[in-house]
């Protein structure tokens, strides 16, 4: 089937079995334009947390369609691919995480949502890149903090809020393939472009940023900005999104370590999903995300806290 076909089946079971399709700012064009929702983690967890769709389809990777199941424990909450994951999730394993807790025992723990269900269940608040400051600064300058997964987007909060916390060593790779040197030199190719980059970069990239923000949060700079060049730091496939939100803009990916051939400033796990696995998982209703009860009501306790905050 050619892509508008498919689209257009996707479309026409979507609305005979009531369902939403919610998508990532990462997934590639063809699933962005047929999609009910495009966000980033936090618009997403909104939507997933009031829609009366009675089945998600969720086009991101594992632990946001885990986060829309957290919120919506009563409706059918389906993936494309369940094996689309994520790096920084995998990078934090809950064992070894309740180990390394133990270490820390009068530390409230904040958590990247990027992190598997279990990880919610052992924090006291999520957070997204979005809205980490705010989160961090309802917690008492006194009480200690833990972070995880994320080392850069922890070293970034800790710059910023000037709190003392200690790290999680996980990172996401996509935004650790970001080159140092290319980016100086694409810069003095272009030195009337403005860099924009996601905290989830590494510490010398922010440093050359002129504004460090999520990816919503991006979108909005470059709206907003007077300037019609930008160099953006994060996942290849928000440049869908921003080119038609700010068509006369020029916008430049921020160049890999490695040649574009490996596509490194693309995410992996999320173009695993391709628009026949969404049509055979809505046709099919499956795979559908479980969660155990006893999961879900932990992990609501954290989410819930960072979207009253
Ligand atoms: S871009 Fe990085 S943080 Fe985002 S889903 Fe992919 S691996 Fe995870």
């Amino acid at each position: 089937m050619n892509v508008s076909t498919l689209q257009q089946k996707i479309t026409a079971l979507k609305q005979t079995k009531k369902a939403i399709l919610l998508a990532h700012y990462y997934q590639v064009p063809e699933i962005q334009e047929i999609a009910d929702f495009v966000g980033d983690s936090l618009e997403l967890s909104r939507k997933a947390a009031s829609t009366e769709a009675e089945i998600i389809v969720f086009a991101g990777v594992y632990f946001m369609a885990e986060t829309a199941k957290i919120l919506n424990p009563s409706k059918k909450v389906i993936v494309p691919d369940v094996n689309a994951g994520c790096s920084l999730s995998d990078g934090c394993p809950p064992d070894k995480f309740e180990e390394f807790l133990k270490n820390y025992p009068n530390h409230v723990v904040v958590t990247y949502i990027n992190c598997s269900a279990e990880i919610k269940t052992l924090s006291d608040y999520v957070c997204t890149s979005s809205n980490a400051i705010k989160v961090i600064s309802t917690i008492p300058e006194e009480q200690k903090i833990v972070f995880a997964p994320d080392r850069n987007l922890g070293n970034f909060l800790i710059k910023e809020t000037g709190r003392d916390m200690v790290l999680w060593e996980g990172s996401c790779v996509v935004h650790e393939a970001f080159s140092l040197e290319k980016l100086i030199r694409l810069h003095q190719k272009n030195p009337d472009a403005v860099i924009v980059a996601h905290p989830e970069s590494e510490a010398h990239i922010l440093r050359t940023a002129h504004y460090i923000g999520s990816t919503s949060g991006m979108i909005n700079y470059i709206k907003s900005s007077p300037k019609t060049k930008f160099i953006i730091a994060t996942e290849h496939g928000i440049l869908y999104k921003m080119q038609q939100e700010v068509p006369d803009k020029i916008l430049i990916p921020a160049p890999s370590k490695e040649d574009n051939t490996c596509a490194c400033s693309e995410c992996a796990f999320m173009k695993m999903n391709t628009l026949e696995k969404i049509y055979t998982c809505l046709l099919d209703e499956s795979p559908e995300v479980f969660l155990e009860q006893e999961i879900i009501t932990k992990a609501q306790h954290p989410i819930q806290r960072m979207l009253q905050i």
